[in-house]
């Protein structure tokens, strides 16, 4: 799990973090399997032993109520969290809070920092980020976004109609991305605003069923807003530079959620191979049959260059760059590896590795989204691509002297 370029602080900071896997974590998540979505109560409870290993919120400045870690030392501590669900609540470094959490500490203001990130970092709230559109709208392509904010007074007011917010049945505040100059390309006309769910007009359709873990308490929702209005103040970062900021969320975002999924591949293999090591079959454990150790070291040789792909992107954003295409690799790479990898866990475990009784099989409804959240696959290899194609040289075409001419 631990790269050979990670800081001294970054190690440590994970070994907390696997102690309270183990030792509270796992345990819990034992006894809470199977069951309906888990509680507010029990995550406090989760959160609160966060805090006593001191792995709690370590990706937030400790001005904020974090621990004040550099983004690239806390990576190997997502993917620990990432081994359950649980562990990404309890340490608080859960999508899409955490995204929410990175972009209200890059471009809040003072008061939007006191009124919404310090609540949010200390479990006392729940956001979301809506920027989804039904089919009409924005998705793949965000430039079809159709959500309008108009200046009224002192006021914006917010119509429009988002779906696949994650949190938007219980969060408090929502992040809606709107266009604000229908005029400008909405690489230019677009901000973000701050809405409180309980604001007049906004409405929470439906939570979207899909498959995935019971025990996930996230939700995702279809809502609607209708003539909603909220002071100036709610703005997030600047008028117009709505893309700009969603770049600088969804880009970190991405990799931290390559590193909760690599967490998941991770421990899916680490429990197939104990699976197979004690399961016989044929005479011998399938642990020491060729195919499935030839394929064990597959995995896991690709799970080892995704987390390789993750810590470059996230040094070229450390050290100031955008980092899209480097993103990007890291994202659909990580996406396909870590499917593969819980898929092949499922198989390696027989029946069992469909039973609830090991925690694969919520791995394995879980990890299919990857492909598709924080942008498809195909998006992002259109990014990759266009970078790839953006310095081609005039074809070389010489003519051959044939032989014998
Ligand atoms: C579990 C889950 C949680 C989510 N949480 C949030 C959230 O919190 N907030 C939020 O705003 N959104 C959220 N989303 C939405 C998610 O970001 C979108 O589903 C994703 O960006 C794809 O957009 P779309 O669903 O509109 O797909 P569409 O735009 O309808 O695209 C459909 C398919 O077309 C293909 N495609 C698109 N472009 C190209 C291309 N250029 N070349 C080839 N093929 C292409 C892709 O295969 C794509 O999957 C969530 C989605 C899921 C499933």
């Amino acid at each position: 799990m631990r790269s050979h370029n990670d800081s001294p602080e970054a190690v440590e900071l994970a070994e907390r973090a696997h102690e309270l896997m183990e030792e509270v974590v796992l345990p819990t998540e034992r006894e809470l399997a199977g069951g309906t979505p888990v509680s507010e109560r029990a995550i406090a409870e989760l959160r609160e032993a966060a805090r006593d290993y001191g792995v709690y919120a370590p990706q937030i400045d400790e001005e904020h109520g974090g621990m004040g870690y550099d983004f690239r030392d806390v990576l190997p501590t997502f993917e620990e969290a990432g081994r359950s669900f649980l562990g990404q609540a309890a340490m608080r470094v859960d999508a899409p809070d955490e995204g929410n959490m990175h972009l209200l500490e890059l471009h809040g203001t003072e008061l939007q920092k006191q009124e919404y990130l310090e609540p949010l970092v200390a479990g006392d709230i729940v956001s979301g980020f809506a920027m989804t559109e039904p089919i009409q709208g924005g998705g793949s392509d965000p430039k079809m976004l159709q959500t309008t904010a108009e200046k009224d007074g002192d006021d914006w007011v917010v119509n429009g109609h988002k779906w696949w917010t994650t949190n938007g049945i219980r969060a408090d505040i929502l992040l809606v991305f709107a266009r604000t100059d229908p005029e400008a390309h909405p690489y230019e006309g677009c901000s973000v605003f701050l809405v409180p769910s309980a604001a007049d007009g906004v409405e929470v359709v439906r939570n979207i069923p899909h498959m995935g873990p019971a025990m996930d308490h996230h939700g995702h929702a279809e809502i609607k807003l209708d003539d909603v209005r909220v002071p100036e103040e709610h703005l997030l970062g600047e008028e117009g530079e709505g893309f700009a900021h969603v770049q600088e969320r969804l880009g970190p975002a991405r990799l931290t959620h390559c590193m909760r999924y690599s967490g998941m591949a991770q421990r899916s293999l680490d429990i197939a191979k104990a699976y197979m090591s004690e399961r016989e079959a044929f005479g011998t454990p399938v642990a020491e049959k060729q195919g499935p150790r030839h394929e064990v070291a597959e995995h896991r040789t690709r799970l080892e260059a995704a987390r390789a792909l993750v810590r470059q992107a996230a040094d070229r954003i450390s050290a100031g760059d955008e980092a899209r295409t480097d993103v990007s690799m890291a994202k659909v790479f990580t996406a396909s590896v870590t499917e593969d990898a819980i898929d092949a866990a499922v198989q390696f475990c027989g029946g069992n590795g469909i039973a609830k009784d090991l925690p694969i099989s919520d791995f394995y409804e879980s990890v299919r989204q990857f492909r598709i959240i924080d942008g498809a696959d195909e998006v992002h290899k259109r990014t990759i691509a266009r970078d790839a194609f953006a310095d081609v040289d005039p074809v070389e075409l010489e003519p051959i002297t044939r032989y014998g001419e």
